[in-house]
């Protein structure tokens, strides 16, 4: 599996390609806000010859559906998520002034639904979906047990906003609730092999191992 990082909009989500051999690409949180970020994206499935397969979001918070509609235009692919987070599709304006964020390419209606252990696959590429609500109702994390990176086939943890390293998501934002989200980060991401990689909604990736510490 291929990994393929950007870090778009004035949030600095981090938006993933996942592809396989094949060039079948899941993305995660494509969140491009702008014409430079979108063109970025593009360039860049079109430069490694992607056909976009899926299209997921770890939760609907506005920074990290960005992108949505841009995609859904370009590439014929509805996102996919919690349905516990798709009230925040229905307050985009909101999130939109409260946090300063562009609101010019609202994010349409999912195309599907995840829930908590449904699995996500394209050949070479399969993804668990981990509910951990918290950050918000729907907050979802990807565990890929099996990279397929030679020497170094850690596994992988795309955790949206529930675990970044050093941190955790927020509660305090519409539907947040502080216990429930320490309570599933224990039992649920922190019980994950300790060489697994996690790559978070924002800033640095980390371990499970390292993120130990803090709980
Ligand atoms: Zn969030
Ligand atoms: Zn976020």
């Amino acid at each position: 599996m291929q990994v393929k990082q950007f870090v778009f909009n004035p949030f600095g989500v981090n938006a993933y390609v996942l592809s396989n051999d094949a060039g079948d690409a899941i993305l995660i949180d494509p969140s491009a806000s702008n014409e430079r970020e979108r063109n970025a994206l593009a360039i860049y499935i079109k430069d490694a010859g992607l056909k976009v397969c899926r299209v997921l979001n770890t939760h609907l918070h506005l920074d990290h559906v960005l992108g949505n509609a841009f995609v859904e235009r370009t590439y014929g692919v509805k996102a996919e998520a919690h349905e516990a987070d798709s009230f925040l599709l229905g307050l985009q304006h909101e999130q939109g002034s409260m946090f300063g964020l562009p609101f010019d390419d609202p994010a349409p209606a999912l195309g599907g639904t995840l829930s908590d252990g449904d699995i996500v696959e394209v050949p070479g590429i399969k993804l668990r979906v981990i509910h951990v609500p918290g950050h918000s109702p729907g907050g979802l994390a990807f565990y890929c047990e099996s990279t397929g990176s030679g020497d170094d086939d850690a596994p992988a943890l795309f955790s949206g906003d529930i675990l970044f390293a050093g941190s955790m998501g927020r509660s305090d934002l519409f539907g947040g609730d502080g216990n429930a989200l320490v309570n599933g980060i224990k039992s649920k991401i922190l019980t994950l092999p300790g060489n697994t990689v996690v790559l978070p909604g924002h800033g640095p990736f980390t371990t499970v191992a390292d993120e130990k510490m803090w709980f």
